[in-house]
C-alpha cells in the first residue's frame, strides 16, 4: 500500500513495530537495524539473536556512554573522525543519537575542519563503501548506475566533484568525505531521514599531482577534463537522477567557480537544486550581518562593505546582501551594488582595469580606478563591514583593522576563511586592534575572548545554520525549485533566532545547540513561501509547522518482529 505524504515522511519515527526480514547476524551486521546491545528479551528470540550478543539489555543512553568513553579515549581528531564513521557503519541510529548529544564537540570532527584532513588521507583511510561515485568511465551509462543504489526513496543527494575540497583545493575522489559530511550535517541539522540521503563523488580527474602518483589514490587517474565533457557528464547524472527520484534535491558542493556558477545557472530553474558555497553562505552571513544591524541599531543599506576575496562565498554573500538592502530599503538591486566593493588577486574589481573579468564579477565591478591592495582601499573606501573570503590567512591586519576603525565605531570584521588557520585575522586580534569595538565573526569557531574585564563570544557563521532547514523544508512541500527568496527568509529567521543575550555577549549568531529549532523555523518558512508561491507540489498540511516536525527524523530504536 502506498504510504501518504505524512506517513512518507514520518516512517522513520512511528512507534509501530517494523517487520524485519533479516535475522541473526545478518541483522546485527546492518547498520541500519543493528540496535546491538539494545535488541529487547523478546526480540532476541524472535529474530534469532539469542547468544549472539551479551545478555544484559542496555538502552541507548547507555550505549552512548560506552560510546563516549571510548571516543574520548582518542585525542587526536582523525582517529576521532574513524571512530565515529566506524560507530555509523556498526549503528546508524546511535552514530546519530551521540552526535546529537555532542553536537558542539562532534560537527568540527564530522565536519570542518577534520573533514579536510579525512579527504586529503582518504585513500589510505579508507575502509568501507558508502554513496556512490560516478566516473568519467560510467559516461553513456550513469542511469543503469544510479541503479545500483538500493533504495527506492532517496530525499536529498549531495555532489561533489572534489575540485575545490573546503580551502584545500582540488582532492579529486578524495573529496567524497564532504557530501558525506555534509549529509551528516542534514540529518542531525533538521532531521533529513539518513536512509534516504545520498552521497554522490563525481570524478571527473583530478589535477593535483600528489594524487595522481599516489599508488592508493582511489579515483581515476586522468586529468580533469572541463567544457563540453564536463557538462554532458553532469547533464546525464541530473537525467538519471531526476528520473528515478522525481523529487530529489540536488546540492551541488565544493566546484570550482569556473563549473559553481554555471551549474547553478543551467539548472536552478528546472531542477530542484542548490548551491550551499554560494547561496548558504550567502544567507548565513546576511543574517549576520542583519544582527550586527540589531547591535549598531543601523540600516543594511547604508553599510560599506568591501569584500576581501571575489569567488563563489563572497558572490553568494553579495547578492544575498543587495537583496537585503532592497527589501529593507525600497532601493534597487544596483543602487545596492553601489554600497558593495569586490577585491581580488588583483585588487579592487573594476571595469577600468583591464583584463577579462570573469562572468561573476561582473555586475559588481565598479566604474572606478583600481586600487591594488586591501589596506588602500580601506584608507579609500572607509568601510564599515570588511567580509574575508579569500582563504588567506592574517590578511586583515593591524594596519587594516585599525585604519577602518578609525572611521567607524563599531567595525564590523567577518573573517570567513577556513579552516582557522586560513582565517583572515582571529577573533581576539579583532577585538584588541579595536580595543572591543569590532562585531566579528568567523568561518571556523574561535573560543571567547577576555579583554579589558569583558568576555566577547565571537560568532561563527556556519552555513550549518542555513542549509539544513532549507533541505528540509524544500524536502517536505516537494519544491519545485529553491529560490533566492528562500534564502533570504531563511537568512531573516535565523536572524530573529539570535537572543538579546546573545547580541550583548557580542555574537550575531545563535547557539548552534539551538540548531533544530533554527532549522524547524527556517523550514516552515521556507515550506510557506513555497506554498504562497505556487512552488509546493504536495497538498498543504492543516498546521505547517506541526507537519514539518513530524517529517524531522530523531535517532531512536524502532521496536522489531519478525517478516511473516
Ligand atoms: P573561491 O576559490 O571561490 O574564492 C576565493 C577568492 O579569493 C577568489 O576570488 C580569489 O581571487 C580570491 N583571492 C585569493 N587570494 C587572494 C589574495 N591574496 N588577495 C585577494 N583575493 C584573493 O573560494 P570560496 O568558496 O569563495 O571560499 C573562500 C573562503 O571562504 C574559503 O576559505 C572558505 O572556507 C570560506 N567560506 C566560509 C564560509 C562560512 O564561513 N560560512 C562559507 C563559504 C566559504
Amino acid at each position: 500500500m502506498a504510504l501518504s505524504q505524512k506517513e512518507h515522511f514520518q516512517h522513520a519515527n512511528t512507534h509501530e513495530p517494523l517487520q524485519v526480514s533479516g535475522r541473526g547476524l545478518e541483522l546485527l551486521n546492518n547498520p541500519w537495524f543493528n540496535k546491538g546491545t539494545s535488541f529487547t528479551l523478546e526480540e532476541r528470540d524472535a529474530l534469532g539473536l539469542r547468544g549472539l550478543i551479551p545478555p544484559f539489555v542496555a538502552d541507548i543512553e547507555e550505549q552512548v556512554q560506552r560510546a563516549m568513553e571510548n571516543y574520548r579515549h582518542k585525542t587526536d581528531p582523525m582517529e576521532q573522525y574513524i571512530f565515529l564513521t566506524a560507530l555509523h557503519d556498526r549503528n546508524v541510529t546511535l552514530f546519530y543519537r551521540v552526535l546529537m548529544e555532542h553536537l558542539t564537540e562532534m560537527t568540527p570532527i564530522m565536519y570542518t575542519p577534520t573533514v579536510g584532513f579525512a579527504c586529503q588521507q582518504f585513500g589510505h583511510i579508507y575502509r568501507k563503501n558508502r554513496g556512490m561515485y560516478i566516473s568519467l568511465h560510467d559516461k553513456g551509462r550513469v542511469a543503469e548506475v544510479l541503479n545500483n543504489w538500493p533504495s527506492e526513496e532517496v530525499d536529498i543527494i549531495v555532489i561533489s566533484d572534489g575540485s575545490r575540497i573546503l580551502g584545500l583545493g582540488d582532492l579529486g575522489a578524495n573529496g567524497m568525505g564532504i557530501p558525506i559530511g555534509k549529509l551528516v550535517l542534514y540529518v542531525t541539522g533538521a532531521g533529513l531521514d539518513p536512509a534516504r540521503t545520498l552521497p554522490i563523488l563525481l570524478d571527473v580527474g583530478t589535477d593535483n599531482e600528489d594524487l595522481l602518483s599516489d599508488p592508493l589514490y582511489l579515483g581515476i587517474t586522468h586529468r580533469r577534463v572541463h567544457g563540453v565533457e564536463f557538462f554532458e557528464i553532469v547533464d546525464e547524472f541530473v537525467q538519471a537522477a531526476t528520473k528515478r527520484w522525481p523529487h530529489v534535491l540536488i546540492q551541488w558542493e565544493d566546484f570550482t567557480n569556473d563549473k559553481a556558477f554555471p551549474l547553478l545557472n543551467r539548472y536552478r530553474d528546472d531542477v530542484l537544486c542548490f548551491n550551499d558555497d554560494i547561496q548558504g553562505t550567502g544567507a548565513v552571513v546576511l543574517a549576520g550581518l542583519l544582527g550586527a544591524m540589531r547591535l549598531k541599531q543601523e540600516k543594511l543599506s547604508d553599510q560599506r562593505i568591501i569584500f576581501y576575496g571575489a569567488g563563489s562565498a563572497s558572490v553568494g554573500i553579495a547578492d544575498m546582501v543587495c537583496a537585503g538592502m532592497a527589501d529593507e530599503s525600497g532601493i534597487s538591486l544596483e543602487q545596492a551594488r553601489q554600497q558593495i566593493w569586490l577585491i581580488d588577486t588583483r585588487g579592487l574589481v573594476t571595469t577600468t582595469r583591464g583584463g577579462k573579468l570573469e562572468e561573476h564579477k561582473i555586475p559588481y565591478a565598479r566604474d572606478e580606478k583600481s586600487v591594488e591592495n586591501l589596506l588602500k582601499a580601506v584608507m579609500k573606501i572607509k568601510p564599515t563591514a570588511i567580509i574575508g573570503a579569500s582563504g588567506q590567512a592574517q590578511t586583515f591586519t593591524r594596519d587594516v583593522v585599525e585604519s577602518m576603525h578609525q572611521h567607524c565605531k563599531q567595525p564590523i570584521i567577518f573573517a570567513l576563511s577556513n579552516p582557522t588557520t586560513k582565517s583572515e585575522c582571529t577573533a581576539e586580534q579583532a577585538y584588541q586592534w579595536t580595543n572591543g569595538a569590532a562585531i566579528f565573526a568567523s568561518g571556523s569557531p574561535f573560543n571567547p575572548v577576555r579583554l579589558n574585564g569583558r568576555i566577547y563570544v565571537p560568532g561563527q557563521g556556519n552555513n550549518m545554520f542555513i542549509f539544513p532547514g532549507i533541505g528540509l523544508g524544500a524536502v517536505v512541500c516537494g519544491a519545485k525549485k529553491v529560490t533566492d527568496g528562500m534564502f533570504f527568509i531563511a537568512a531573516k529567521t535565523l536572524s530573529h533566532m539570535v537572543t538579546e543575550e546573545e547580541l550583548n555577549s557580542g555574537t550575531v549568531y545563535p547557539d548552534l545547540e539551538k540548531i533544530r529549532r533554527i532549522s524547524l523555523a527556517i523550514a516552515t518558512a521556507v515550506c510557506r513561501l513555497a506554498y504562497d508561491e505556487g512552488l509546493a507540489q504536495y497538498p498543504e498540511p492543516e498546521d505547517l509547522r506541526q507537519y514539518v516536525r513530524d517529517c524531522m527524523y530523531h535517532p531512536e530504536y524502532r521496536r522489531y518482529s519478525a517478516a511473516e
